[in-house]
Protein backbone atom coordinates (compact mmCIF):
# COMPACT_ATOMS: atom_id res chain seq x y z
CA UNK A 1 0.00 0.00 0.00
CA UNK A 2 2.62 2.75 0.89
CA UNK A 3 5.07 1.78 -1.32
CA UNK A 4 2.17 1.80 -4.06
CA UNK A 5 1.41 5.34 -3.12
CA UNK A 6 5.24 6.18 -3.05
CA UNK A 7 4.99 5.55 -6.86
CA UNK A 8 2.21 7.27 -7.34
CA UNK A 9 3.78 10.39 -5.68
CA UNK A 10 6.65 9.80 -7.59
CA UNK A 11 5.49 9.54 -11.07
CA UNK A 12 3.31 12.92 -10.20
CA UNK A 13 6.40 14.35 -9.21
CA UNK A 14 8.24 13.21 -12.68
CA UNK A 15 4.89 14.25 -15.08
CA UNK A 16 4.90 17.47 -13.02
CA UNK A 17 8.63 17.21 -14.22
CA UNK A 18 8.92 16.48 -17.49
CA UNK A 19 6.01 19.12 -18.12
CA UNK A 20 7.76 21.95 -16.88
CA UNK A 21 11.10 20.91 -18.51
CA UNK A 22 9.84 21.12 -22.21
CA UNK A 23 8.48 24.99 -21.66
CA UNK A 24 11.76 25.69 -19.73
CA UNK A 25 13.41 23.88 -22.51
CA UNK A 26 11.42 26.11 -25.33
CA UNK A 27 11.77 29.34 -23.57
CA UNK A 28 15.75 28.90 -22.48
CA UNK A 29 16.78 28.24 -26.17
CA UNK A 30 14.35 30.69 -27.95
CA UNK A 31 17.73 33.10 -28.46
CA UNK A 32 15.86 35.65 -28.73
CA UNK A 33 17.53 38.04 -26.17
CA UNK A 34 20.56 36.99 -24.22
CA UNK A 35 20.09 34.33 -21.62
CA UNK A 36 21.50 35.16 -17.90
CA UNK A 37 23.47 32.80 -16.44
CA UNK A 38 24.11 33.24 -12.66
CA UNK A 39 27.31 31.95 -11.00
CA UNK A 40 27.02 30.98 -7.41
CA UNK A 41 30.24 30.57 -5.92
CA UNK A 42 30.59 27.92 -2.63
CA UNK A 43 33.35 27.01 -0.78
CA UNK A 44 33.63 23.37 -1.27
CA UNK A 45 36.26 22.16 1.47
CA UNK A 46 35.85 25.52 3.82
CA UNK A 47 39.46 26.19 3.16
CA UNK A 48 40.90 29.94 3.21
CA UNK A 49 42.34 28.94 0.05
CA UNK A 50 38.99 28.76 -1.97
CA UNK A 51 37.51 31.27 0.28
CA UNK A 52 40.53 33.74 -1.40
CA UNK A 53 40.24 32.51 -5.08
CA UNK A 54 35.66 33.16 -4.62
CA UNK A 55 36.80 36.81 -2.86
CA UNK A 56 38.77 37.44 -6.36
CA UNK A 57 36.47 36.44 -8.51
CA UNK A 58 34.06 39.20 -10.56
CA UNK A 59 31.71 39.18 -13.23
CA UNK A 60 34.86 39.05 -14.99
CA UNK A 61 35.94 36.37 -14.11
CA UNK A 62 33.51 34.44 -17.03
CA UNK A 63 33.94 37.01 -19.71
CA UNK A 64 35.78 33.92 -22.30
CA UNK A 65 32.26 31.60 -21.62
CA UNK A 66 30.27 34.86 -22.85
CA UNK A 67 32.83 35.54 -25.50
CA UNK A 68 32.83 32.01 -26.40
CA UNK A 69 28.68 31.45 -26.99
CA UNK A 70 29.01 34.65 -29.16
CA UNK A 71 32.02 33.47 -31.29
CA UNK A 72 30.00 30.18 -31.78
CA UNK A 73 26.31 31.36 -31.93
CA UNK A 74 27.75 33.78 -35.15
CA UNK A 75 29.52 30.56 -36.77
CA UNK A 76 25.80 29.28 -36.80
CA UNK A 77 24.59 31.86 -38.48
CA UNK A 78 22.70 33.48 -34.49
CA UNK A 79 22.65 37.35 -35.53
CA UNK A 80 22.30 38.04 -31.49
CA UNK A 81 25.16 39.67 -30.08
CA UNK A 82 25.25 38.41 -27.15
CA UNK A 83 23.64 34.89 -26.62
CA UNK A 84 24.97 34.37 -22.92
CA UNK A 85 24.95 37.08 -20.16
CA UNK A 86 27.13 35.14 -17.20
CA UNK A 87 26.88 37.07 -14.03
CA UNK A 88 28.63 36.23 -10.45
CA UNK A 89 26.07 36.21 -7.43
CA UNK A 90 26.51 36.08 -3.91
CA UNK A 91 28.43 33.09 -2.23
CA UNK A 92 26.40 30.41 -0.77
CA UNK A 93 27.04 29.31 2.56
CA UNK A 94 25.37 25.66 2.27
CA UNK A 95 26.44 23.14 -0.52
CA UNK A 96 24.12 21.30 -2.30
CA UNK A 97 23.32 17.89 -2.11
CA UNK A 98 25.59 15.40 -3.86
CA UNK A 99 24.63 12.89 -6.27
CA UNK A 100 27.05 9.90 -5.74
CA UNK A 101 28.86 8.00 -8.37
CA UNK A 102 26.40 5.24 -10.16
CA UNK A 103 23.30 6.58 -8.56
CA UNK A 104 20.65 4.95 -10.58
CA UNK A 105 17.93 6.18 -12.60
CA UNK A 106 15.55 6.70 -9.26
CA UNK A 107 18.30 8.09 -7.37
CA UNK A 108 18.92 10.64 -9.96
CA UNK A 109 15.72 12.00 -10.12
CA UNK A 110 15.35 12.17 -6.50
CA UNK A 111 18.73 13.69 -6.52
CA UNK A 112 17.48 16.25 -8.60
CA UNK A 113 14.36 16.84 -7.05
CA UNK A 114 16.37 17.77 -3.89
CA UNK A 115 18.92 19.81 -5.77
CA UNK A 116 16.13 21.69 -7.09
CA UNK A 117 14.36 22.38 -3.80
CA UNK A 118 17.84 23.32 -2.25
CA UNK A 119 18.25 25.88 -5.29
CA UNK A 120 14.77 27.41 -4.57
CA UNK A 121 15.71 27.70 -0.44
CA UNK A 122 18.52 28.94 -0.65
CA UNK A 123 19.96 31.04 -3.36
CA UNK A 124 19.83 34.85 -2.59
CA UNK A 125 19.86 37.16 -5.82
CA UNK A 126 21.71 39.84 -3.75
CA UNK A 127 19.62 42.43 -5.98
CA UNK A 128 19.97 40.86 -9.21
CA UNK A 129 17.25 39.55 -11.13
CA UNK A 130 17.37 35.78 -10.59
CA UNK A 131 19.25 34.12 -13.77
CA UNK A 132 17.39 32.09 -15.60
CA UNK A 133 20.49 29.02 -15.69
CA UNK A 134 21.72 28.54 -11.94
CA UNK A 135 24.85 27.19 -11.70
CA UNK A 136 26.71 26.14 -8.20
CA UNK A 137 30.33 26.61 -8.61
CA UNK A 138 32.14 24.08 -5.52
CA UNK A 139 35.58 25.94 -5.57
CA UNK A 140 38.11 23.00 -3.90
CA UNK A 141 41.42 23.83 -2.58
CA UNK A 142 43.84 22.11 -5.15
CA UNK A 143 46.51 20.86 -2.71
CA UNK A 144 43.50 19.22 -0.89
CA UNK A 145 42.18 17.15 -4.10
CA UNK A 146 43.68 15.57 -6.79
CA UNK A 147 40.51 15.15 -8.84
CA UNK A 148 37.14 16.84 -8.82
CA UNK A 149 34.34 15.15 -8.29
CA UNK A 150 31.94 14.91 -11.70
CA UNK A 151 30.17 18.33 -12.37
CA UNK A 152 26.57 18.11 -13.32
CA UNK A 153 24.23 20.10 -15.43
CA UNK A 154 20.28 19.67 -15.31
CA UNK A 155 17.60 20.74 -18.46
CA UNK A 156 15.60 20.26 -15.31
CA UNK A 157 15.17 22.87 -13.32
CA UNK A 158 17.97 24.72 -15.69
CA UNK A 159 20.62 23.82 -12.64
CA UNK A 160 24.10 22.58 -12.54
CA UNK A 161 26.02 21.59 -10.34
CA UNK A 162 30.22 22.43 -11.40
CA UNK A 163 33.13 21.61 -9.34
CA UNK A 164 36.36 23.56 -10.23
CA UNK A 165 40.07 24.40 -8.89
CA UNK A 166 40.11 27.63 -6.90
CA UNK A 167 43.51 28.40 -8.53
CA UNK A 168 43.92 31.82 -11.10
CA UNK A 169 45.96 29.08 -12.89
CA UNK A 170 42.90 26.88 -13.65
CA UNK A 171 40.84 29.79 -14.05
CA UNK A 172 40.54 28.98 -17.92
CA UNK A 173 39.72 25.02 -17.78
CA UNK A 174 37.20 25.67 -15.09
CA UNK A 175 35.02 28.30 -18.13
CA UNK A 176 35.35 24.96 -20.05
CA UNK A 177 33.59 22.81 -17.70
CA UNK A 178 31.31 25.84 -16.66
CA UNK A 179 30.55 25.93 -20.23
CA UNK A 180 30.05 22.54 -20.46
CA UNK A 181 27.50 21.72 -18.02
CA UNK A 182 25.33 25.46 -18.87
CA UNK A 183 25.40 23.62 -22.37
CA UNK A 184 24.02 20.43 -20.57
CA UNK A 185 21.00 22.80 -19.01
CA UNK A 186 20.41 23.95 -22.57
CA UNK A 187 19.57 20.19 -23.55
CA UNK A 188 23.47 19.65 -25.09
CA UNK A 189 24.89 15.74 -24.59
CA UNK A 190 27.79 14.60 -23.92
CA UNK A 191 29.71 13.21 -26.99
CA UNK A 192 32.35 10.96 -25.07
CA UNK A 193 32.57 7.71 -24.66
CA UNK A 194 31.48 6.64 -21.39
CA UNK A 195 34.06 4.00 -21.01
CA UNK A 196 37.10 5.61 -21.42
CA UNK A 197 36.88 9.15 -21.65
CA UNK A 198 37.63 9.74 -25.25
CA UNK A 199 35.41 11.75 -27.70
CA UNK A 200 33.15 10.04 -29.64
CA UNK A 201 34.28 9.88 -33.39
CA UNK A 202 32.16 12.33 -35.30
CA UNK A 203 30.20 13.82 -33.29
CA UNK A 204 32.77 14.67 -30.07
CA UNK A 205 35.41 16.08 -32.84
CA UNK A 206 35.86 19.60 -33.67
CA UNK A 207 37.34 18.93 -37.19
CA UNK A 208 35.80 15.29 -38.67
CA UNK A 209 37.20 15.66 -41.98
CA UNK A 210 40.42 16.83 -40.77
CA UNK A 211 43.66 15.41 -42.79
CA UNK A 212 45.07 13.25 -40.76
CA UNK A 213 42.13 13.11 -38.47
CA UNK A 214 44.33 13.34 -35.33
CA UNK A 215 45.99 15.13 -33.46
CA UNK A 216 42.54 17.65 -33.66
CA UNK A 217 43.15 21.26 -33.11
CA UNK A 218 40.70 21.75 -31.37
CA UNK A 219 37.72 20.24 -28.71
CA UNK A 220 34.43 19.98 -28.96
CA UNK A 221 32.52 21.62 -26.14
CA UNK A 222 30.10 18.45 -24.87
CA UNK A 223 33.50 15.84 -25.57
CA UNK A 224 35.40 18.19 -23.78
CA UNK A 225 38.86 16.66 -24.30
CA UNK A 226 40.90 17.33 -27.70
CA UNK A 227 41.75 13.60 -29.44
CA UNK A 228 45.33 13.33 -30.47
CA UNK A 229 45.38 9.64 -31.66
CA UNK A 230 43.00 6.95 -30.88
CA UNK A 231 44.00 6.29 -27.72
CA UNK A 232 44.88 9.57 -26.69
CA UNK A 233 42.81 12.62 -25.85
CA UNK A 234 43.55 16.04 -24.02
CA UNK A 235 42.09 18.78 -22.17
CA UNK A 236 42.05 22.25 -23.91
CA UNK A 237 43.66 24.87 -21.96
CA UNK A 238 41.34 27.53 -22.23
CA UNK A 239 37.60 28.17 -24.33
CA UNK A 240 39.37 30.01 -27.71
CA UNK A 241 40.66 26.20 -28.20
CA UNK A 242 37.13 24.87 -28.13
CA UNK A 243 34.37 24.73 -30.23
CA UNK A 244 30.56 24.14 -30.75
CA UNK A 245 30.16 21.06 -33.21
CA UNK A 246 26.87 21.25 -35.50
CA UNK A 247 25.15 18.12 -32.77
CA UNK A 248 25.29 20.42 -29.83
CA UNK A 249 24.24 23.11 -32.03
CA UNK A 250 21.23 21.42 -33.49
CA UNK A 251 20.76 20.01 -29.50
CA UNK A 252 20.17 23.61 -28.37
CA UNK A 253 18.58 24.98 -31.05
CA UNK A 254 20.95 26.93 -32.93
CA UNK A 255 20.16 24.89 -35.93
CA UNK A 256 17.39 22.43 -36.91
CA UNK A 257 18.04 19.43 -38.08
ZN1 LIG B 1 28.73 16.28 -19.53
Amino acid sequence: MWRNIRVLILLVVLLWAATHTWVERNSSTRWKEPLWVGVFPINADGSPTAQHYIDSLSDRAFLDIEDFTAREAHRYGRQLEQPVHVLLYPQLRQAPPQLERNTRLLGTAWWSFKLRWFAWRTLDFGGRPPPRIRLLVLYHDPSALQELPDSHGMQKGLLGVVHAFALPSMAETNSIVIAHEMLHTLGATDKYDQANGLPLFPLGFAEPDRKPLYPQEKAEIMAGRRPLSPQDAQMPAALDEVVIGPATAAEIRWTHR
